[in-house]
This record gives structure tokens, C-alpha cells and sequence, in this order.
């Protein structure tokens, strides 16, 4: 406020100080005819009395009175209410006051003009709002610290499932090279640590071009997936992660489960082959997030790895116990075979057989078809042998030319009549070449032992065959021979067969 009326202008202030309402009546001419306020007897509106209201304004508050002399003018003008809610006044004792105007025009240019303190209410309004503001900043931080502290948690709780997972995928291993078991754990990993209600590795099958379920939880079992179908196969395909949050958007979801909400298939890639795919799906309880998407993609490495050292491992551990050419059992594992079988037939009082067979003139027909032919009729009559023989028989590649088979739970009758039956097969197969051998036909010679009946230790029931076989090649080749120590007591071999 800015005034020269030094006194004038105290005597108001001192007024309005004192004041909490006024009324003031200004008459048609503008000038302040009649005053009513809370303090009749103050001195000061006795002085503003008869005083031109619009000046008394100005000189009031200066430039600041700009509002109320406005108010005033539209007042008088549109004979409607004016108001002035909330005028800002600094008081001579530098207070900060808020006065509310109310000017009321009547039809013959008198205006009654009630002023009203409300420095308190808006001061207490100020500092309502002041706190609300402070408080609504307060609960905004909070409610920030909260979620951050809430990411923290649940950045803890998810990384402490992923860990979870992960032991359980990469310490398998450690336990147990089976393939099987391995792929079992690492579905029991995920489902059971990170909680979804699906899981299944499907490995691909190269050459019937299927992806095959090896293990899993939630879905039904023996899924085989022909080239392309389904979400699992574009994974495949695309050697690229799918990710799809609402399955009943996507045309190449294929419903295992009835009630699958979202899937996620991710490629499972060993040095640089894709060697099948690790898949997710879970129900409307639990829709997967991209959270789940990066969590599942930063595992599938570890199934890749966990997958391809069991396979290395069962590979390296059948190259120990077989035969590269035929894929039978190789010599060194036969012994152990042996020893193992001999030992148990002992035990429990169970007849052992073992037939050796040596493939008659083998020398001519390498020399006539050359020895690459050669090594496939030892593939042949390897192949010929797994089909002969039982779940519970053991055949083997003694070296070269000669075979073995061990015979669990038979006795010398049986085992001769299955070496026969082997000898028949082989001499009726259609070798390439075999025109040129003697008889026009590949044959074999198989000699044969049997335990307890003409062998009483391990070492005797291999020399026995041999010297059966010997025989055999003696007389006429492609024939069966035993060994009949005990029976008959010649002690001179007898060909049974061929
Ligand atoms: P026999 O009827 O008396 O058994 O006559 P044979 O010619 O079969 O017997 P011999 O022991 O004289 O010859 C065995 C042949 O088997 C000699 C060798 O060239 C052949 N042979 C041994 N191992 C292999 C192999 O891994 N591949 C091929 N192709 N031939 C082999
Ligand atoms: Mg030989
Ligand atoms: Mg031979």
C-alpha cells in the first residue's frame, strides 16, 4: 500500500487492522454515508465518513485498490453482486491481511459494501494446503521408496528362484550322466522353483524330422511334433525365442492343456545346433511377462549345456564299451561282461552259454570285393546278430572276423539251437559279392560252450568254443559245434548242427 495521507491512511489501517467486518453504505455520489462495524465507536470510520469511497480506496491500497475499484464499476453498472474474495492487504504493522469484498448495488447508484477479515481462515486455508501439498510430496516419495523397496524384493525373490532353478539344472550333471534324469530335474527346476504350471523339453529328431517330448510336467506325455507345428517348431525354425503372452491371438498354438493362457518356446542351441526346444506355458492364474520371458531365455543356455553334457557323457561311456565299426560290444567290455556273468551263474546255480563265430574264407572275400566291403558284411552280420539275439543277450566283436555271444539264463541246448538259428540267417543273407565265395554264400562257423554243462570257470567256457570253432573250421565250416567234455566223455568235440 502506497499513500502520502500519512494519517488517513493509518486510521484505516488501524480500522481494518481492528476489524474483522465492516459495512459501509456509499451513496449515489460515491460518498460514504453510513458506517457499520463491529467496533461502532472507532474513530477512523467516523473519519472515513462522508469521504469519496473510490478515493478512499485509492489511497488505501494504491495501484492494489485496481480489483475493487473494478468490482465497484461492474456493480454499479450491471446492478448485479460484485465480490472481491480474497484481497491481499499488508497492514501497517507489515501483517499480511485477506479481506473479502461484497458490494451490493441498489437502483439509485447506493452500494453497501461489507468487508470481511478473513485473514485467518485464509491463512489456516494456506497452511492447509501447505501441509496437504507437503503431505501428498510426502506420501508421493513414500509411495516411490515403496516400489522401489517392493522391486527390490521382488528382484530378490525372483533372483533367488533363478538360482534355485539354475543349481538344480547345472548340479544334476553332477549326480547323473542319464540323459533321462537329467532332462527330468531340469523340468521339475523350473516348474517347481519358478512356479509355472507347464514345462517340457522337446529334442529334435533329425532324421524323422519330429520334435520329441523327452520329459515334462503339466502336459501330457509322448508328444511328438511333426516339422512345423506349433509354437515350439517356429522356435526351432527360427532359432529365436517365441514369446506369446495370449495364445488365443496366435494361429500357432497348439492347445495341449486345455486352459493354456500363454507360451514360451526357446530354442535350446549347442555349438551353434539347435538341439531342441525348452517350452513354457501357463494358465489365466498366472500369464507370463516379459519378466518370465528374459528369466526363461537367460536359463535355456544352461538346459542347452546341462543337455549336451549328458549326451557327451553317454556318448564317450558307449565308445568305451563298443566296437566303432559294429557298434557291438568291443573285446575290452566283453571281459568284464564275462567275469560279471560267470560270477553270477555261479551264485545262483543259473546255466551260462557263449558262442564264438568266425566268418568262413573272410580272407577271399576281401580280397575278392575289397576290404571296404568287407567292413560292411561285418556290419551286416552284426545287425544280423542284435536281431537275434535277446534283451538279456550280450553280443559282441571279439576282433576281426569273430564274434561273441554271451547267453545269460540258457543252457548248451538252447544255445545251440540259437546259434544255428544265426547261422541259417547269416548263410541266407545275400552279401554283395558273395557269388564268389565258396558255396557261392557268406558262412560262419560257431562254436559253442556252455556252463555248468562243459565249462566250470570263465576262462574254460572261452577256450571251449574256440576249440569247438576250431573244429568246426576243421570239418566243414558253416556248421554249429560243441565242446562235449562231460557229456558222452569223449572229450572230443561233436558237431550238432550245419
Ligand atoms: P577262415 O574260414 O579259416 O576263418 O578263413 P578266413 O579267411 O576268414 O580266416 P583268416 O584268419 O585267414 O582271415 C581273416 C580275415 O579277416 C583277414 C582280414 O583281412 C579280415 N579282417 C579282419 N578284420 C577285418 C576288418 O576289420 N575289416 C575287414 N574288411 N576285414 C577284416
Ligand atoms: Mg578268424
Ligand atoms: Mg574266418
Amino acid at each position: 500500500m502506497a499513500s502520502d495521507h500519512t494519517g488517513y491512511h493509518s486510521m484505516l489501517s488501524v480500522l481494518l487492522d481492528a476489524v474483522p467486518a465492516t459495512a459501509l453504505t456509499v451513496d449515489g455520489n460515491g460518498d460514504v454515508s453510513q458506517i457499520i462495524s463491529s467496533r461502532r465507536k472507532d474513530a477512523a470510520w467516523m473519519f472515513a465518513k462522508g469521504k469519496n469511497f473510490a478515493r478512499l480506496l485509492r489511497l488505501l491500497f494504491g495501484k492494489a485498490a485496481g480489483p475493487l475499484l473494478a468490482a465497484c464499476e461492474a456493480a454499479a453498472r450491471t446492478g448485479q453482486p460484485a465480490r472481491v474474495a480474497r484481497f491481499q492487504h499488508e497492514s501497517v504493522r507489515g501483517l499480511t491481511k485477506y479481506l473479502s469484498w461484497s458490494i451490493l448495488p441498489d437502483a439509485d447508484g447506493t452500494m453497501v459494501v461489507c468487508v470481511l477479515d478473513v485473514t485467518e481462515s485464509v491463512c489456516l486455508e494456506e497452511e492447509f494446503s501447505a501441509v496437504s501439498q507437503q503431505n501428498a510430496a510426502a506420501n508421493r516419495d513414500l509411495l516411490a521408496a515403496m516400489s522401489k523397496l517392493d522391486f527390490r524384493l521382488m528382484d530378490l525373490d525372483q533372483a533367488h528362484k533363478k538360482l534355485s532353478a539354475l543349481y538344480r539344472i547345472t548340479s544334476v550333471g553332477q549326480r547323473t550322466a542319464d540323459e533321462d534324469e537329467v532332462l527330468d530335474e531340469i523340468v521339475a527346476g523350473i516348474t517347481g522353483e519358478l512356479g509355472y504350471a507347464c514345462a517340457a523339453v522337446l529334442l529334435l529328431d533329425e532324421e524323422r524330422q519330429e520334435l520329441v517330448m523327452k520329459a515334462s510336467r503339466g502336459y501330457p506325455p509322448n508328444v511328438r511334433l511333426p516339422y512345423g507345428k506349433g509354437i515350439t517348431w517356429h522356435a526351432v525354425i527360427t532359432r529365436e525365442m517365441v514369446f506369446v503372452p495370449d495364445v488365443s491371438k496366435d494361429p500357432r498354438y497348439i492347445p495341449a492343456i486345455g486352459n493354456g493362457v500363454s507360451e514360451l518356446a526357446v530354442p535350446l542351441i549347442c555349438a551353434d545346433k539347435v538341439i531342441g526346444v525348452l517350452d513354457v506355458e501357463t494358465t489365466a492364474e498366472r500369464p507370463l511377462h516379459r519378466y518370465d520371458r528374459d528369466l526363461i531365455g537367460s536359463l535355456a543356455g544352461q538346459v542347452a549345456l546341462a543337455i549336451a553334457h549328458a549326451k557327451h557323457v553317454a556318448r564317450v561311456e558307449v565308445q568305451a564299451v563298443t566296437d566303432g565299426l559294429t557298434g557291438l560290444y568291443n573285446y575290452r567290455y566283453f571281459l568284464s561282461l564275462l567275469d560279471h556273468e560267470f560270477k553270477r551263474a555261479v551264485r545262483y546255480s543259473r546255466p551260462l552259454s557263449l558262442i564264438l563265430i568266425d566268418i568262413d574264407h573272410f580272407k577271399r572275400y576281401n580280397d575278392n570285393n575289397g576290404h571296404s566291403l568287407g567292413n560292411e558284411v561285418l556290419r551286416q552280420v552284426a545287425a544280423i546278430m542284435r536281431q537275434a539275439c535277446r534283451d538279456v543277450d550280450f553280443a559282441v566283436r571279439y576282433g576281426g572276423e569273430e564274434f561273441i555271444v554271451l547267453l545269460p539264463e540258457t543252457n548248451l541246448t538252447d544255445a545251440c539251437s540259437f546259434a544255428e538259428r544265426l547261422r541259417t540267417m547269416i548263410a541266407c543273407q545275400q552279401f554283395a559279392g558273395c557269388e564268389k565265395q565258396p558255396g557261392k554264400t557268406l558262412t560262419v562257423s560257431i562254436g559253442v560252450s556252455g556252463f555248468p554243462f562243459d565249462a566250470s570257470s570263465d576262462s574254460e567256457l572261452l577256450e571251449h568254443a574256440d576249440a569247438a570253432l576250431y573244429l568246426a573250421k576243421r570239418t566243414t565250416r558253416n556248421c554249429v559245434m560243441t565242446y562235449p567234455v562231460k557229456q558222452g566223455g569223449t572229450g572230443r568235440p561233436r558237431e550238432i548242427f550245419g
